[in-house]
This record gives C-alpha cells, sequence and structure tokens, in this order.
C-alpha cells in the first residue's frame, strides 16, 4: 500500500473547486461519487451532510498548499494536523474477493466524506513527510489556482497540467514582444 499516493486524493478534492472562475463542481451527490470512485470498490451512500463536510475539508486543504507555497510551513502543518485528528484513519485488516489479508484504512463503517477526508489527509501528510513541502504547489497560470504534487527531479514545477504551462508560455512570449515596441513611444 503507498500511502503517499493518496495524497493525489487530496489533490482531486481541491481541483473539484476553481475559486477564481467561480466553479465548483463539488455540488450534488453524483460528484461526490465521481470523487470516491477511485477509493470505493462499492459505491457508498452519499448525502447531502458530505457535500458540505467534502467541502470544509476541501477549503483547509487548499490552504496546506497555499501556505505551503508560500514558505509558511507552520501554518501548512498545522492546518493538516487539524484534518488528521478531525478524520482519522480507521485501519482494518480485511479480505474480499478472494483476496489474500489486506489493509483498508478508511473503514468500511465510516461514512463517505469521513473516509475520503481521512484518506486524503493521511495521504497528504505521508507525501509532505517523505518527499518534503516543498512538493506542495499551486498553479501560477493565473486565474487557474489548482494545486499539485511536484515529481519534478528538480523541484521546478510550476504549473497544475501541460495546458497551463503552455499558457502562461505564450503569456510570457506575448509579454516580451510587447515590451520592446513600448520604448520608443516613451522617448517621443
Ligand atoms: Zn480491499
Ligand atoms: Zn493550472
Amino acid at each position: 500500500m503507498d500511502l503517499a499516493a493518496y495524497a493525489e486524493h487530496a489533490v482531486r478534492l481541491v481541483n473539484t473547486e476553481q475559486p477564481a472562475r467561480g466553479v465548483d463542481l463539488l455540488r450534488s451527490p453524483d460528484d461526490v461519487l465521481e470523487l470516491l470512485t477511485p477509493v470505493r470498490r462499492i459505491p457508498p451512500r452519499v448525502t447531502e451532510g458530505d457535500i458540505s463536510r467534502l467541502r470544509s475539508v476541501r477549503a483547509r486543504l487548499r490552504t496546506v498548499f497555499t501556505d505551503a507555497a508560500a514558505g509558511r510551513e507552520g501554518d501548512a502543518v498545522a492546518t493538516l494536523n487539524g484534518v488528521l485528528a478531525e478524520f482519522p484513519v480507521h485501519p482494518r485488516v480485511t479480505s474480499h474477493d478472494d483476496s489474500p489479508w489486506h489493509l483498508h484504512l478508511a473503514g468500511d463503517a465510516v461514512g463517505a466524506a469521513e473516509g475520503f477526508a481521512a484518506l486524503a489527509g493521511m495521504g497528504l501528510a505521508v507525501h509532505l513527510t517523505t518527499s518534503g513541502i516543498e512538493r506542495l504547489g499551486v498553479c501560477h497560470a493565473a486565474p487557474c489556482r489548482n494545486v499539485f504534487l511536484d515529481t519534478s527531479a528538480n523541484r521546478s514545477r510550476r504549473h497544475c497540467s501541460d495546458r497551463c504551462a503552455s499558457r502562461a508560455n505564450v503569456a510570457l512570449y506575448r509579454a516580451r514582444r510587447k515590451a520592446p515596441a513600448a520604448r520608443p513611444d516613451r522617448h517621443a
């Protein structure tokens, strides 16, 4: 079981919202089920309460990324520890479908939101402590504010996706082309 890989759940949850664009992809029980699909073998029962609980965790996990990216490490860790305390994992040794004994962490008995939040928080905590807090990033291609985990060898990633990276490159190119043209005006 690769616990650090669960940090991707935190990324997926945070990126269901694009604050600067007013986009929220976490509005219905179906949205929650889609978020949970890679996590749960059997779709859990989702209630309206799960939506608001996941939104609340989402806001806090976004703060973890923005604080980490801004160098406020203590704040980021304090917020993450709050999530871990509120949504503890429920380890359980289990076997199903003729599988060997293995560990389930989200607890088959806890609610959909609690289970997901526990996995996302634990994954992010393991990732942060094993790969480094500087691996948590926020996209630089405004208005995109998507978060990401920097897995590049030289820790130089600045964008959430190739799409945002090329959008930022185009903007930079245009800005550079504009700059020299503006100069003669200044001396005119
Ligand atoms: Zn299993
Ligand atoms: Zn982006």
